[in-house]
């Protein structure tokens, strides 16, 4: 009933208090131990039941455990992520982005986030205007991530589509992978993204990547998400909250 309770260590467990989480939602109680315990997990859960955190917890705390992660040299072009968050919008990777950075203050954990895509936000603007100021917008905060992504990243926050731009342009590879969560399963096959979805987890099934953990969340289970959970998943556990 208490995050001390779970073994997520010192560091992060001051990140909660200092978040004034007190105790865990009912999603997070339930997920966050069998994440602990290192198995794949489907889960039920809406926005607002705090499912940020159960999948960021987890991670964080796993990549803590691990070896010290390894920074790029000066000038190396690609970088080894050891989680992914993949989230449908700009919006909610900037939010997942946000919350997974609080969580993890001065754990050593570094959080990086990609995104692509046109602000929306434009819509009285000439056509002309609108073009230049989205890709002089979109030119900006590409060349920012392509900056952040330099300096190393241990929790890589995207979107399908901007990671796949990366993935081809070799700025970032999946082998190092050991967590994958995705968020908002269901949203992102609705807009579109379960082409871009197989890609990327395909390159973290072949080798030399090693065996990954992943959760899966979803507000809906459609026979599309339950497909993508047998094809993703190993012997998970499925949690309807
Ligand atoms: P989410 O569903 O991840 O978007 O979280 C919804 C909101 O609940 C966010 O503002 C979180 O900061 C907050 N939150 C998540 N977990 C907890 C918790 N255990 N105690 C208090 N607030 C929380």
């Amino acid at each position: 009933n208490t995050f001390a309770e779970v073994d997520l260590g010192e560091a992060l467990n001051l990140n909660i208090r200092r978040c004034k989480y007190v105790k865990p939602t009912p999603v997070q109680r339930h997920t966050i131990p069998i994440s602990l315990a290192g198995r794949d997990l489907m889960a039920c859960a809406q926005t607002g039941s705090g499912k940020t955190a159960a999948f960021c917890f987890p991670i964080i705390s796993g990549i803590m455990k691990g070896q010290p992660p390894q920074r790029p040299l000066r000038g190396a072009r690609t970088v080894y992520p050891l989680a992914l968050i993949l989230s449908p919008t700009r919006e909610l990777s900037m939010q997942i982005h946000d919350e997974a950075k609080k969580f993890s203050y001065q754990t050593g954990v570094k959080v990086v986030v990609a995104y692509g895509g046109a602000p929306i936000n434009h819509q009285l603007v000439s056509e002309l205007f609108l073009y230049l100021t989205n890709n002089l917008e979109n030119f900006c905060v590409a060349f920012d991530q392509l900056r952040e992504l330099e300096r190393g990243v241990d929790i890589l926050v995207a979107t399908p589509g901007r990671l796949v731009d990366l993935l081809e342009r070799a700025r970032v590879s999946l082998q190092l992978i050991k967590y994958l969560a995705l968020d908002e399963a269901d949203r992102m096959l609705d807009m579109g993204f379960e082409p871009q979805i197989r890609k990327i987890v395909e390159q973290m099934d072949m080798p030399p990547a090693g065996v990954r953990q992943t959760m899966l969340f979803s507000a809906t289970f459609p026979k599309e998400i339950q497909r993508l959970a047998s094809d993703f998943l190993a012997n998970y556990i499925f949690l309807a909250v």
